[in-house]
């Protein structure tokens, strides 16, 4: 059995790639880091890689990660500024004995050390985003945050080997140095080959809250379904900040387990997700949450149509 799953309808061309990969027998690790750069390569997707949004200070800083369920390792860069593909760097990382995490100008340095390949991030969309929103902001108070998400992947290939991976420009207008869940372990993703794996796109401060990626795998650990381990860590999680702070974070995850069954839940609505595996073509899925509990189903050309569109639509600046 292969399988891979990723949160957003952007990863869906990457899942596909991967997938080609691993029903030829391809490693995970490759699959994985190959699904998350065509993610990161699109400068059409405001919020991984190229054409992320950058930060206060117009500035794109990247957050990344890697994870290899069969050894453990793991690989992050976090706030790091022009290079073209962080999961690669990321996945570099994992090989270290030390120095797994690598932030801001120690990760540069280490990324130019080794060669990788050095990019000016900031788009001309992302600049016209940014001086939109900075006008929207001093005419109107709009929410600065708004506008993020995070690729996160979980894969599993032929030898049960299984990874997981992040790739962020995390919050639209975040502060300088500002790092997500994304490149910290067991919030933004959890893998353990023996097990199964999930990773997080949301609010990162709130999902960091809970580490909710290692949740899930834990819970996948005593015998839950990858569906049911995330709806249960999702619900609870939420119902646990509303409680205590009066309000939770967008928070959703997605799941696989070394059976190649996944799962999904979130607290928001329209939450897309990508997943292909041995059994199943690569498809795009919508969410609703009905009864408490998320749902899914196939999203229509219509609506992918709509998604391509809005995406690439040309920019005015206001
Ligand atoms: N989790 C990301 C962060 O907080 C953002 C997102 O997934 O929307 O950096």
């Amino acid at each position: 059995m292969w399988g891979i799953i990723a949160t957003w309808r952007m990863a869906v061309e990457g899942v596909q790639k991967a997938a080609d990969m691993l029903k030829e027998g391809g490693d995970a690790g490759d699959a994985i880091e190959a699904a998350v750069r065509e993610v990161e390569d699109f400068p059409y997707y405001k919020s991984v890689g190229y054409g992320g949004l950058p930060n206060e200070e117009m500035e794109v800083e990247l957050d990344a990660a890697f994870m290899d369920g069969d050894t453990l390792d793991i690989g992050a860069v976090a706030a790091i500024r022009d290079f073209a593909n962080p999961v690669s760097i990321a996945r570099r990382l994992a090989k270290e004995k030390v120095n797994n995490l690598l932030v801001g100008e120690g990760a540069e340095k280490f990324a130019h050390k080794e060669g990788f390949e050095r990019k000016n991030m900031l788009t001309d969309r992302a600049k016209i985003h940014y001086r939109n929103r900075v006008k929207e902001i001093t005419q109107q108070e709009i929410r600065p945050y708004s506008g993020h998400d995070t690729v996160g992947m979980v894969c599993l290939d032929t030898k049960g080997k299984m990874t997981s991976a992040t790739s962020t420009s995390g919050l639209f207008m975040k502060k300088k140095g500002r790092v997500g869940d994304s490149p910290v372990s067991g919030s933004g993703f959890y893998v353990d080959s023996k097990v199964g794996g999930a990773s997080a796109t949301g609010l990162g401060e709130d999902v960091m809250k809970g580490c909710v990626s290692y949740e899930i795998v834990r819970l996948m650990r005593e015998g839950l379904h990858p569906q049911e381990a995330c709806q249960r860590a999702v619900s609870q999680f939420d119902k646990e900040l509303r409680e205590r702070r009066g309000k939770a974070g967008d928070m959703s995850l997605i799941a696989m387990n070394n059976k190649g069954e996944w799962g999904v839940a979130t607290n928001i609505e329209g939450f897309s997700f990508a997943v292909a595996t041995e059994n199943l073509k690569p498809v795009v899925y919508l969410t609703r949450i009905v009864d408490g509990k998320c749902v899914h189903e196939p999203a229509t050309q219509e609506w992918l149509d709509e998604y391509m569109r809005t995406r690439t639509a040309p920019l005015v600046e206001k």
